[in-house]
């Protein structure tokens, strides 16, 4: 087995070390959090060529396939708090927030577990039968983020297993210790080759896209990356998965209870700093109601425990890693260098460690980058709105489209405006809701295709259709 003193790669049911590793940094410390293994080109050949070998007799196995989903979700419940501290260490998140990371994760496993591969019946009678069968597509590449590694991974692995495919796992440099340390706990539960885990740099993911063994990429990560793996994916016309990056809108309507909502907007806004590819990123609200909305949310803000992750009092951890704390700094101070107001926050938090408090921005305009690009982090500028159209039309004036929600207390009054955001997810009166049956994903350049629900598992299947004609009987 794999463990934090000596993390290995999964490579055809073994572990293996690596001639060179590398430091992942505690955020909340800036102490290491652990060392990693890097995997080589021939560590990836081997992954890619073992991957297609167990692919042909785990794609005639369903049963097989079944087991080893309940046994994924059983591995993560049976290790959950070993789990949960491990990445609670390297990307700073509070421990109850990485153990209910943990808990998700084996919820995606064992929901998948539970459904089986449909089969469609398109037409069944005396002239023909017409049935869409599910194939599996082969070896898929999961590449994943460092904000959410588990849970992103571990719906890849669940869909892409369950749909007969096998899979070469890459996880992101900046948070790779947890899912290593999964690898190590599944070496023995699933056959060699079914799950390969390799840990490298960009250029590793460049070279697992464009690997000839590979069938599909399944990728979450920014709409950055996602072109340039669309590109690379194109002389293959590879299969493509793409969840990527978001600015969410949320809008606020003149009759909401302003104390009510005022926490769960916080929480859509800020739940794990902000670090949520579907948070609330721009948050219009009724001129009616910007004041006391503002106000409670400052008290909600100021009420926040920013701190030690493995404190049981904390409810905010530092930003994961360097890059994106500067990415916050930058993008709030030129925001108040705009004429921009800080409500709260508005500066990096004591060292060590990268915390940066929750920070309310108002009297910014769309133009502001802080408006205008992902901030992915604890800033968020209000903007006050008077008419609703309005609203709307700044809403879907953004190049993403992951999610937005609308706040009312007149339910189907948000149901109407939230059917007009152009986002693949619309709340209304919640925010960044995602459950294994429910379908997740982006449209214009938050992303390709859906993750969960049963177009999610589509995904990973070739649609095959059988088509009998059926003799004549006079
Ligand atoms: P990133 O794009 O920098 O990296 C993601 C992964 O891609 C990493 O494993 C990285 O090593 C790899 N990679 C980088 N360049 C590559 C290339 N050319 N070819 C192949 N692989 C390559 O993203 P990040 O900073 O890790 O994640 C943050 C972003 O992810 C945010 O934009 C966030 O919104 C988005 N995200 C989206 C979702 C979603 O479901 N839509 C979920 C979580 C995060």
């Amino acid at each position: 087995m794999t463990t934090l003193a000596e993390p290995r790669l999964l490579v055809n049911g073994r572990l293996v070390s690596a001639d060179s590793t590398f430091t992942v940094e505690n955020p909340a410390t800036g102490k290491p959090a652990g060392h990693c293994p890097v995997a080589s080109s021939v560590l990836l050949d081997d992954a890619v060529d073992a991957a297609q070998h167990a692919g042909r007799a785990w794609a005639a196995d369903p049963a097989s396939r079944r087991r080893a989903l309940e046994a994924i979700a059983r591995v993560l419940t049976d290790n959950a708090e070993t789990l949960a501290r491990t990445l609670a260490r390297e990307i700073g998140l509070p421990i109850k927030d990485a153990g209910f990371e943990v808990a998700a994760a084996a919820g995606f496993a064992r929901h998948r577990a539970a459904t089986p591969l449909p089969v469609d019946v398109i037409h069944d009678d005396e002239r023909q039968s017409v049935r869409v069968h599910r194939a599996p597509i082969g070896v898929v590449a999961a590449i994943v983020p460092w904000n959410a590694p588990v849970m992103i991974a571990v719906e890849k692995i669940s869909s892409a297993l369950a749909a007969g495919d096998t899979v070469v796992l890459k996880p992101s440099p900046l948070a790779p210790l947890t899912l290593v340390l999964l690898g190590g706990l599944l070496a023995d539960v699933l056959p060699p080759g079914v799950l390969n885990i390799v840990v490298g740099d960009d250029e590793l993911g460049a070279a697992l896209v464009s690997h000839p063994g590979v069938g599909m990429v399944s990728f979450t990560g920014s709409t950055a990356t996602g072109r340039a793996i669309m590109a690379a994916a194109a002389p293959r016309l590879r299969r493509l998965s793409l969840e990527l990056g978001g600015n969410d809108a949320a809008i606020v309507l003149p009759d909401v209870a302003v104390e009510k909502i005022a926490p769960k907007i916080f929480a859509g806004a800020f739940y794990r700093g902000g670090q949520v590819c579907a948070a609330i990123k721009r948050l219009y609200v009724h001129t009616d109601v910007v004041e006391p909305l503002t106000a409670a949310l400052a008290r909600v803000a100021e009420a926040t425990v920013l701190g030690d992750p493995f404190d049981p009092a904390t409810t905010m951890g530092p930003i994961s890693n360097a890059a994106q704390f500067e990415r916050v700094r930058s993008l709030v101070d030129d925001a108040l260098t705009a004429g921009g107001t800080a409500v709260t926050g508005g500066e990096p938090g004591p060292g060590p460690g990268l915390f940066y408090p929750p920070t309310l921005v108002t009297g910014v305009g769309p133009d502001t980058a802080l408006v205008a690009q992902e901030q992915f982090g604890p800033a968020l500028p209000v903007i006050p709105f008077d008419d609703i159209d309005r609203a709307v039309e700044a809403a879907n004036a953004t190049d993403f489209g992951l999610g937005a929600s609308v706040w009312t207390s007149d339910v189907s009054a948000g149901a109407e405006i939230a059917a007009r955001l152009d986002a693949g997810s619309a709340w209304v009166n919640r925010h960044a809701l995602v459950s294994p049956e429910v379908p997740f994903g982006g449209t214009k350049q938050s992303g390709v295709g859906r993750a969960n629900g049963s177009v999610g598992l589509d995904q990973y299947c070739e649609l095959h259709t059988v088509s009998v004609a059926r003799p004549r009987t006079r």
